[in-house]
């Protein structure tokens, strides 16, 4: 479905960013991407929208090689999908419905949308997302008067109003409590599995990618370090990631990956996954 081959990244003042990576995403897939601040968790994922322009390598997506794609049949594309970042933050001052049909404009010219007007079976359709994400009760709520888990709530109502094949999906519970966390994680895994969608999540949390990822990738300095399923991270594979070397200047708190280093390093990935969802 997705498909990079040797996809690398200078910035023009930085270094290089990625190193030819290369990866297979199916249908369908869950795939964490970890790795420590720098390693181009967030290069990836932007190259894969064209966000950043990618400097050397391929990027496939249902077959269709988006580099060469421009104006509307990239834009096409795109649509199919779906961000979920922080920085496409909710209208404050628009209601949950209004926000959410806002994941329409895409398809829709911008009078239309600037007088938001959405044909009837696109708000029937938000409506339907809002109840599966749990929202039915805050349909006309300002942005601004929900909680976190609830804004991101409505930002995965908002992406999944346009039908993606792919979600992608930005530090999503860089803001959010633990338990928090955890309930916006499984929504995301539950609505892949209902409606068939891949998703890349660039997430902090070693733990929370195992629990509730498919398959992890692990980037290191713009190189994939690892490629694996979640059950095979071991401390040999973490030390790999983000380096021996980080673990005794870094405080615990501070740093899931140490953090995911010094419980698996007491026992296994899947008895602390265990102990987490118990
Ligand atoms: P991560 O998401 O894993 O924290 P990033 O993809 O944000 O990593 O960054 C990877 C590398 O690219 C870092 O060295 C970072 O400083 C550099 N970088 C990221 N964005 C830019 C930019 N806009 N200009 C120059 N360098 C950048």
């Amino acid at each position: 479905m997705l498909e990079l081959q040797g996809l690398s990244k200078s910035y023009t003042r930085g270094d290089q960013a990625l190193k030819e990576i290369n990866l297979n995403l199916p249908a369908g897939q869950v795939l964490a991407l970890i790795g420590p601040s720098g390693a181009g968790k967030s290069t990836l994922i932007r190259c894969v929208n064209r966000l950043v322009e990618p400097s050397a390598g391929s990027i496939r997506l249902g077959g269709k090689d988006l580099q060469t794609l421009k104006g509307q049949e990239l834009r096409r594309v795109r649509r199919r999908m779906g961000m979920i970042f922080q920085e496409y933050a909710l209208v404050d001052r628009l209601t949950v419905m209004e926000n959410v049909l806002s994941g329409y404009l895409g398809y829709t010219g911008f009078w239309r949308s600037f007088l938001r007007r959405y044909p009837q079976t696109v708000v029937a359709q938000a409506f339907e997302l809002l109840e599966r994400v749990g929202l039915e009760d805050h349909l006309d709520k300002r942005a601004d008067a929900l909680s976190g888990g609830q804004r991101q709530r409505v930002g995965i109502a908002r992406a999944l109003l346009q039908n993606p094949e792919l979600l992608l999906i930005d530090e999503p519970t860089a803001s959010l409590d633990p338990k928090t966390s955890r309930q916006i994680l499984r929504l995301i895994k539950e609505l892949c599995r209902e409606r068939q969608l891949a998703a890349i999540i660039n997430i902090h949390d070693v733990q929370l990618a195992q629990l509730f990822a498919d398959r992890i990738l692990g980037l290191r300095n713009g190189r994939l370090v690892f490629d694996g399923k979640p059950q095979e991270l071991n401390t040999d594979i973490l030390t790999r990631i983000y380096g021996e070397e980080d673990w005794s200047g870094t405080n615990a708190e501070e740093d899931p990956g140490q953090q995911a280093l010094k419980s698996s390093s007491l026992q296994s990935p899947q008895a602390y996954a265990g102990a987490l969802s118990s």
